[in-house]
């Protein structure tokens, strides 16, 4: 339910799993304890566990900018933590650099290649890191104005 938001903590270079498919709540609790995580679930149910306390966090917008906006408040969210460090399929921090044997389109410099080791995809500056990064930006900014 929460993945566009786990994709953009992974942008932002926040460690961050996701549910796997056919998870049930249970499991997925005990992950996030077990890996010491805080788990962000728009699920009422979730919170009913023991020790809920602390681990689940309920946020209940929609949309992408209320939950950002929700979760800057409960938490002290770095939105400039590691802008683009990491992968944001498979949650790997990404190497600066990829084999040169990997096809590219010709406009693009090679300088500017990530690579991620997990799953072998390559990642570019170009225009729609550039977006990406403006967005982070902006909510680093509106997060400054909670404190
Ligand atoms: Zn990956």
């Amino acid at each position: 339910m929460l993945i566009r938001l786990g994709r953009w903590l992974r942008a932002a270079g926040y460690d961050t799993g996701l549910a796997n498919n056919g998870e049930s709540d249970r499991e997925l609790f005990q992950r996030a304890r077990r890996e010491n995580r805080r788990l962000l679930t728009r699920d009422h149910k979730l919170q009913e566990y023991r020790d809920a306390d602390g681990t689940v966090i309920l946020l209940c917008g929609n949309e992408l900018d209320e939950q950002v906006h929700e979760l800057s408040q409960r938490l002290s969210i770095d939105w400039l933590y590691r802008p683009l460090s990491r992968c944001l399929v498979c949650n790997t921090p990404l190497n600066i650099s990829a084999p040169d044997d990997i096809p590219i389109p010709d406009d693009i410099d090679r300088t500017t290649l990530h690579h991620c080791p997990g799953c072998g995809r390559i990642y570019w500056q170009g225009s729609h890191s550039r977006r990406m990064r403006r967005r982070l930006e902006a909510w680093a900014r509106e997060q400054k104005a909670f404190r």
